[in-house]
């Protein structure tokens, strides 16, 4: 070892505002059990979540459209995770 090391760069890009990737738990979680798992009202894929959006609005959001739009919580107030019953 020569004694020189340093902490490695962390590659947070400067000034880019910090991107919504963690999901918030806010309260109960709830997980709500459906016979068949809607689509995302977004996309085509599957929804994961049933939750509010940056605009009040509920929806059927994929993970990525929730990381999108939604408000970043979960919970009562906020939204549920949907999970297909049987799974
Ligand atoms: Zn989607």
């Amino acid at each position: 070892m020569t004694g020189t090391s340093r902490p490695a760069p962390e590659g947070k890009p400067g000034g880019k505002r910090a991107r919504k990737t963690k999901v918030q738990v806010v309260g109960e979680l709830k997980r709500v059990e459906m016979d068949t798992i809607p689509n995302c009202d977004m996309c085509v894929r599957p929804a994961r979540y049933d939750a509010a959006t940056i605009t009040g609005a509920w929806a059927y959001l994929c993970e990525k459209h929730f990381l999108m739009i939604g408000t970043g919580k979960l919970g009562l107030g906020y939204g549920q995770e949907l999970v297909e019953r049987g799974a």
